[in-house]
């Protein structure tokens, strides 16, 4: 069982950390952030709840000595999308943060696999990989595990099945330009395409589109709402954080550096991989149609252009 820290005690960090709590991920939880007050309560009230979950100690300050000897750093600190703005405002300001804070933490935990969460998060892992030069499969973005769960489970829904027998994934950024990989879609090992079930009905070419943007518009939805999304983001990376710690090798559709897929390199996105103690390996060969491998290559485009805007 090994150690989390967590940079950032927000709606998303202070998320993430009381769902590794109560799912035993870690023997010990530690989160950093500038908000002194803010953290402070954050660690008391988990602490106060103790009792109730597997084994764990929990601490944390503003001091990120707290992160010392950490087995994954999960970044969540930064500014988050205001009502009406797009995951991609937030690249000059969420950047600059990574700048600051990335050195001190390869500092206190230079052993640690690197989980980005701070949005644009294919842009800030990027960012996080060539500020850190550590090795590519040990710097791994959120991605599209958030994307691809409310996709399965709208499909789910529609098909009046369980979530955990749809396999679906959205690819490329977290963000407008994702991609949903239609082609590859099953439920219970039945291809999308070839579904029709009494009962459990079809999907029609709208269908498909009004799911789509529906799985696009779901974090504009949450935000105007309540003001943040937490709730599926904690689940989501407590996911990866399993498949990390306890070397699961799962299959997840995780944001990392491409190194020659299609013809596609040197930016990070999210493909389906597999994911262990290591990071994460090269992107599996999942099957894609003429269009979805053009809407990635555009999607690819246009996390590229950020990064490179920002001069990395
Ligand atoms: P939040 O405002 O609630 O929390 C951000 C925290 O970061 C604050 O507590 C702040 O004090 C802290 N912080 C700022 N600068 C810091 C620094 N230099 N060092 C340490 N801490 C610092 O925001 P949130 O709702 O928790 O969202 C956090 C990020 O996660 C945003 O960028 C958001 O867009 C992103 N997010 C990503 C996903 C995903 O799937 N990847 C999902 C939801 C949110």
């Amino acid at each position: 069982m090994g150690k989390i820290g967590i940079i950032g005690a927000g709606s998303v960090g202070a998320t993430i950390a009381y769902a590794a709590l109560i799912r035993g991920v870690a023997r010990e939880i530690s989160l950093f952030d500038i908000a002194r007050t803010k953290v402070d309560a954050e660690v008391l009230d988990l602490n106060h709840g103790l009792l109730f979950a597997p084994q764990a100690k929990v601490d944390g300050g503003d001091d990120v000595e707290v992160l010392r000897g950490a087995d994954v750093v999960v970044m969540t600190a930064g500014a988050k999308q205001k009502p009406g703005q797009t995951r991609m405002d937030l690249a000059e300001a969420n950047t600059q943060i990574c700048k600051k804070i990335l050195p001190e933490v390869m500092r206190v935990a230079p052993d640690a696999l690197l989980l980005m969460v701070t949005n644009p998060v294919d842009v800030v892992t990027e960012v996080a990989l060539k500020l850190t030069k550590l090795p590519w499969q040990r710097v791994v973005g959120s991605g599209t595990v958030l994307d691809s769960s409310r996709f399965r489970y709208l499909v789910a829904k529609h098909c009046n099945v369980a979530v955990q027998n749809v396999h679906a994934y959205i690819a490329g950024e977290h963000g407008d330009s994702e991609i949903p990989l239609w082609a590859s879609a099953t439920i219970g090992s039945i291809p999308l395409s070839q579904w029709s079930v009494e009962e459990h009905g079809r999907l029609t070419s709208a269908d498909k589109e009004g799911i789509v943007k529906n799985v696009k518009e779901a974090a504009y939805q949450v935000i105007q709402g309540k003001g943040a999304t937490n709730y599926a983001v904690g689940l989501a990376v407590c996911n990866i954080l399993e498949a990390i710690l306890f070397d699961e090798r799962r299959v997840l559709p995780v944001s990392g550096l491409l190194r020659g897929f299609r013809g596609m390199e040197d930016v990070c996105l999210s493909l389906p991989r597999i994911v262990g103690r290591g990071g994460i390996e090269a992107p599996l060969p999942i099957p894609m149609t003429v269009d979805e491998e053009s809407g990635l290559r555009e999607s690819a485009e246009r996390i590229r252009a950020v990064v490179r805007g920002l001069g990395y």
